[in-house]
């Protein structure tokens, strides 16, 4: 079993004994694998590595130049996600511990035979892409919130300062939006706090669909918070966002339990944004949506401010 995609699996070879090397290619060929290099020393390996981006790294301990297998191993898993297979004629304990420290997916002693080597590429092919799949979920798990399926508090905190310090280099402006549900607490007395869940859910779906621009990143700030970050964006564009998710919260027309008959479910929104600087930081534009949020409040909800001080719209 070849990997089960259409395309043949790329495997790196790295062996300085040139007859060695030889032989692996012929094999490797003649088994169906796109032998995408074969070299011999630690920086002909990391370089071939980076640039072609085998699936496999076939890799001998002893190599030309005095280099190190397990060394060079390691610096092409620090630049390319790859399945390091050592093949080698040294099956010393120390040897072997030092492979194993750099999570290898195969270790094969010299002399082996061809079919032993199928297996062996062909079962770290398999646990890579195995591995890939349990890291993209828990990466997924990391960075969502349980109950809206949004972005989570750790995603939005990495994103923003990833923006901040993009807008360091630019030079160029950095936006938020704070959304916050409107008496909220008054909802979950009157229907009871899985109630509350229910339309917490439903709100993040109505405020997730207003924002869809593939340049903003929505997500669940905490409570009944939500958070949006508008790269390259100034407080024009961030009040019209705010704006934007005020009147699609209030459009929805999702009944407010805890309100008068006919009460619907709404939001006021805070927008801020800055210059990113060193005088500043991401905590300061974050309090000016905070600001913006507690005038929209006060002014009487279901609307939008940016920070007093800032312009205000009607
Ligand atoms: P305001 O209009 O001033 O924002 O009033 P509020 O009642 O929404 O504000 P307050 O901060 O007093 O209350 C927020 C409420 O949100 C209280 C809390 O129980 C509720 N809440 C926060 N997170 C959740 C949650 O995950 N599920 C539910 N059901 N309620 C939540
Ligand atoms: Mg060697
Ligand atoms: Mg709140
Ligand atoms: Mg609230």
């Amino acid at each position: 079993m070849n990997a089960p995609t259409t395309h043949p699996s790329r495997v790196l070879i790295v062996e300085d004994e040139a007859i060695t090397a030889l032989d692996l290619s012929t094999e490797l060929a003649a088994m169906g694998y796109d032998v995408c290099g074969v070299v011999d020393t630690a920086d002909a390996a990391v370089g071939t590595a980076v640039r072609e981006r085998p699936a496999v790294v076939l890799m001998d301990i002893r190599l030309a130049n005095g280099g190190d297998g397990v060394e060079t191993a390691r610096r092409i898993c620090a630049q390319h996600d790859t399945a390091i297979v050592f093949l080698t004629a040294h099956s010393d304990e120390a040897t072997l511990a030092r492979a194993l420290a750099v999570s290898p997916f195969g270790y094969l002693i010299k002399p082996f035979r061809a079919r032993e080597l199928k297996v062996a590429i062909d079962l770290a092919l398999a646990k890579h892409s195995r591995d890939a799949a349990a890291t993209r979920s828990l990466r997924a798990l990391a960075t969502t919130d349980a109950l809206t399926g949004l972005a989570n508090r750790r995603q939005i905190d990495e994103t923003m300062q990833a923006e901040w310090r993009r807008g360091l280099e630019t030079g160029r402006p950095l936006a938020v939006v704070m959304a916050d549900i409107d008496h909220f607490k008054a909802f979950n007395d009157a229907a009871g706090h899985l109630a509350g869940d229910a339309c917490l859910a439903r709100v993040a779906e109505v405020l997730r669909t207003a924002c869809a621009d593939p340049g903003i990143v929505f997500g669940r700030w905490g409570g009944e918070e939500f958070l949006a970050i508008l790269p390259d964006a100034g407080l024009d564009a961030a009040e019209a966002l705010a704006w934007r998710l005020v009147r699609a919260v209030r459009e929805a027309g999702l009944p407010h339990a805890g309100l008068e008959p006919d009460g619907v479910v709404t939001v006021s929104v805070g927008a801020g944004a800055i210059v990113p600087s060193a005088a500043s930081s991401v905590d300061e534009l974050v309090a000016m949506a905070d600001r913006g949020l507690y005038a929209a409040k006060h002014a009487g909800r279901s609307r939008a401010a940016a920070a007093p001080g800032e312009r205000l719209r009607p």
